[in-house]
């Protein structure tokens, strides 16, 4: 296996880090600051990502994610890379908070335009994902309740039950991330259509456009104190919503099988981003360590602030090997690709955590106030042990494979 970078990715990367710097950063910390002032910041999101948005897709920055063969109506889609390419850009625009959905990177909408080009039908794809992937409009993904432990996605209870040549939908949804941004048009629910069935093909996922008539959202959510508006979280009911059988994706009861498919890119991608963000943290880290100085010395000479900084370098090349790594098992279309995708996704954001904290400790108080991205970046790792399922299931799914390895289970040969 070979990680050096290919000669597209060199040439992107060099590309979009001086896009970053060009144009990115010096509108990143006022946009979040008029995102911060305002006292509904879901109206409309500042105008400056938008401006950046045409910016990115002028330049070849946009729609990066989309791995080779990806095409639409026979044209080609996206830049082609596969993961292993990926990998180096996605960490580089997870340095910044908005450069992933500057170039139309970013999540729900990513997943979301994977389960389209995958599982949609003609008509779905020409009404939802051309515009997806011209970044016109914004998508959100509900499948999390409330009311049941949504680790398990067996277990949603939400229905989405056929009547005729109709879909009725009922129940409620939580953390629907992105269902708050002014352009959310469409989201993907998963719902109960037939119970009876095996537990692997009871659920169905409908598009929903927005807005429809039943689908309410009952309030917003913050992550610690958080909005991340513009997208942002909300609980949403869904009442006797009608729609035609035809906006579900893949037939009914295929539920199951497009979340398993849709979280793989999913989580291997936030992995990615959170490697950024803890280089970041690091970045921030050694220059406050170099600058500021108490007890006589610069921070880096106190205590032990070296060795935490050696052990944050040490922590982050290790996750980007794991990460490599799996991208490179899911290019090669390995069996093993499950295991190493779920290793990551205990691995990285727990080192993205740590060294997230280790930067803001150095910081002195400086480090939880909104001036610095710290707070932000401690937070996108602690939910990223959360969504897109817990650490503990992901160890589950790596323990029964290393107990397998060993005959012990009923997963073993
Ligand atoms: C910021 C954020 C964004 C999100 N975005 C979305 C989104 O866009 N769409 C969406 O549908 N959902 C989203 N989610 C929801 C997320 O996917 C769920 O919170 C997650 O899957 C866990 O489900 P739950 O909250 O019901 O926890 P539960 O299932 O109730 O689990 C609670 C705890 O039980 C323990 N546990 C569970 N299973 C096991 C096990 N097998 N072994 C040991 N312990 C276990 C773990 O400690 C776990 O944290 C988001 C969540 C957050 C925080």
């Amino acid at each position: 296996m070979d990680f050096a970078h290919s000669p597209r990715t060199t040439e992107l990367l060099e590309r979009l880090t001086a896009f970053q710097e060009r144009e990115i950063r010096p509108r990143e910390e006022p946009y979040h600051r008029e995102l911060l002032a305002r006292t509904d910041p879901w109206t409309s999101p500042p105008p400056a990502i938008e401006e950046l948005k045409a910016m990115a897709r002028e330049e070849g920055l946009w729609n990066l994610f989309l791995p080779p063969g990806s095409e639409l109506a026979g044209q080609p889609l996206g830049a082609g890379l596969t993961n292993v390419e990926y990998a180096p850009l996605a960490e580089q625009m997870g340095r910044s908070l908005i450069s992933s959905e500057v170039c139309n990177c970013n999540a729900p909408d990513t997943g979301n335009m994977e389960v389209l080009l995958h599982f949609g039908s003609d008509a779905q794809r020409e009404r939802w994902l051309a515009p997806l992937l011209d970044g016109r409009i914004r998508s959100a993904f509900c499948m999390t309740e409330p009311d049941v432990a949504s680790s398990d996605a067996t277990n949603m209870q939400a229905t989405a039950t056929l009547d005729g040549d109709e879909v009725v939908l009922n129940g409620r949804k939580w953390w629907s991330t992105g269902i708050g941004h002014p352009a959310c048009e469409v989201l993907i629910f998963m719902g109960l259509t037939d119970p009876n069935a095996d537990r692997y093909h009871q659920h169905s996922m409908v598009l929903v456009p927005l807005p429809t008539p039943g689908v309410t959202v009952e309030r917003m959510l913050s992550t610690m104190g958080f909005l991340d508006a513009p997208g942002g979280h909300g609980e949403v009911s869904f009442t006797d919503v009608r729609l035609p059988a035809s906006a579900i994706i893949g037939g009914p009861g295929q539920a199951f099988a497009i979340a398993q498919a849709r979280l793989g890119p999913g989580r291997i991608h936030h992995c990615m981003r959170l490697i950024g963000l803890a280089e970041l943290a690091l970045q921030l880290a050694c220059v406050r360590a170099g600058e500021r100085v108490a007890f006589g010395k610069p921070l880096a000479n106190l205590g032990g602030n070296r060795e935490r900084i050696a052990d944050a370098r040490i922590a982050i090349d290790q996750a980007r090997l794991r990460v490599l790594h799996a991208a490179w098992l899911i290019d090669t279309g390995s069996q093993d690709a499950l295991g190493a995708v779920s290793q990551i996704k205990v691995a990285v954001p727990n080192m993205a955590q740590r060294v997230v904290d280790m930067a803001i400790q150095l910081h002195g108080g400086a480090g939880l106030s909104d001036d610095l991205p710290l707070g932000a970046a401690w937070t996108i790792a602690r939910a990223l042990r959360l969504a897109d399922g817990p650490d503990e299931v992901h160890r589950g799914v790596v323990a029964r494979l290393e107990l397998a390895r060993h005959g012990i289970g009923k997963w073993s040969a």
